[in-house]
């Protein structure tokens, strides 16, 4: 068993440590005071590559792994979750695209989207579908060639940045859904909500009402949207942004309790606050290993549901709980948009939620420690 990194996952980690240090960090506090979007951020990341990081070179894209995807995902989180969040989700898109469309579509959609010209969003939770999506209500009718799709989505994440958003709707009465690729200007935004955190990139709720896609833009098999859904493997970047958030928080911890003084010693020198800084690193670095486990096996073709759920929950109530020590930690300025941890704070507490409610997931993680746990111990 091999814990190091490669000598290219090194260099693909340093690279996106150094483009979020240089072109994230120094504006991810004001972007996120003013609650505006990262444009210019996410446009350098898509001339860096990292919108097509996962797409096959032979669609223009990195061809990298999803060991790849989380540490690149790490590092962007640690500087600003949000912009983690959009360029995730964009490829989530492009790995629908690419494992369950068609050559044509794959032809017609990757090159654009690997050069962050086509920008992709999910369209999948609804009012009445959120940990569970079988509760989607929005329908996909067939009109000669043609679909024509009526309803709404809930949760939009870079919806009015995007081009393109993959959007799960019902085709059948026995719980059929199905993908489509519909142009975001067929969306009608109808509600932008106030978010706690994550407040550059907004998740706004829209309507489709009469759209007509052609057929050409039905992705995967016809009724079995949600199966396929299941089967995609970058979902990973959640818990991975969960490590970037415990690891950014603990960093900024370290330097504080090292610095800070009062009362003739620094923060640091408490043994209170030494063991709870161990605890925060601790946190930090089981996340990691969760998340890079998972995304290896990943990558290996493995199935996942036990390590994907452990990585999920783990690394986002690692996220919640050092953003929340962090806080105390740094006394009354932590509490105030003067430092990053307030804003980690609220971007961490999106994670437990996002990407499935962390209860789901441990009830997936139960029933395989049941399955896999030899009967007559
Ligand atoms: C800012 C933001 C951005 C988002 N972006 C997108 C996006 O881009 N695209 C998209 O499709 N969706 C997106 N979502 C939706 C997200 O995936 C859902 O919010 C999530 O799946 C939970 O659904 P819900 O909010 O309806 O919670 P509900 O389903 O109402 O659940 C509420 C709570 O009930 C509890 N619960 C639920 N199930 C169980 C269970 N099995 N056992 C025990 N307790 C349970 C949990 O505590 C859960 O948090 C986004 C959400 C937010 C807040």
């Amino acid at each position: 068993m091999d814990f190091d990194l490669t000598e290219h996952q090194r260099a693909v980690r340093a690279d996106a440590r150094e483009f979020a240090r240089e072109r994230i960090a120094p504006h991810a506090r004001e972007l996120d005071r003013a609650g505006e979007h990262p444009t210019d951020v996410l446009e350098a990341a898509g001339d860096r590559g990292y919108a097509g990081l996962t797409v096959a070179e032979s669609h223009g894209g990195q061809g990298e792994g999803l060991v790849e995807l989380a540490l690149v995902t790490e590092e962007l989180s640690a500087a600003l979750m949000p912009v983690a969040s959009a360029l995730a989700l964009h490829l989530g898109v492009a790995e629908a695209v690419e494992r369950l469309g068609t050559d044509a579509q794959r032809e017609r959609f990757l090159p654009g989207m690997a050069a962050f010209e086509t920008v992709g969003a999910l369209g999948l939770s609804e009012d009445d579908a959120g940990s569970d999506k079988t509760g989607i209500e929005t329908t996909a009718r067939r009109e000669s060639d043609e679909w024509v799709l009526d309803g709404h989505k809930r949760w939009v994440t870079n919806l009015r940045h995007a081009d393109e958003v993959l959007t799960y709707a019902r085709t059948g009465d026995r719980g059929e859904v199905t993908a489509f690729l519909v142009p975001a200007g067929a969306y009608a935004v109808d509600t932008v909500w106030d978010t706690l955190g994550a407040r550059t990139v907004k998740s706004p709720r829209a309507t489709l009402s009469g759209v007509r896609v052609a057929d050409d833009r039905q992705v995967g098999t016809v009724g079995d949207g949600l199966g396929e859904r299941g089967r995609l493997r970058t979902g990973i970047n959640v818990p991975a942004r969960g490590v970037g958030i415990a690891r950014a928080t603990l960093d900024a911890t370290v330097e504080q309790t090292r610095t800070r003084e009062q009362g003739g010693q620094h923060i640091a020198d408490h043994q209170g606050v030494r063991w709870r800084v161990a605890e925060m690193a601790e946190r930090a670095d089981v996340a990691r290993l969760l998340v890079l486990r998972a995304a290896a096996r990943l990558d290996a073709g493995a199935d996942v549901a036990r390590e994907f759920a452990m990585a999920k929950t783990y690394a986002t109530e690692a996220a919640v709980d050092n953003a929340n020590d962090a806080l105390q930690l740094h006394g009354g300025i932590g509490y105030t948009s003067e430092r990053d941890v307030e804003r980690h704070l609220r971007d961490a507490r999106l994670l437990t939620i996002a990407g499935g409610p962390n209860e789901g997931h441990l009830d997936t993680l139960a029933e395989a420690v049941y399955d896999q746990h030899p009967r007559g111990r």
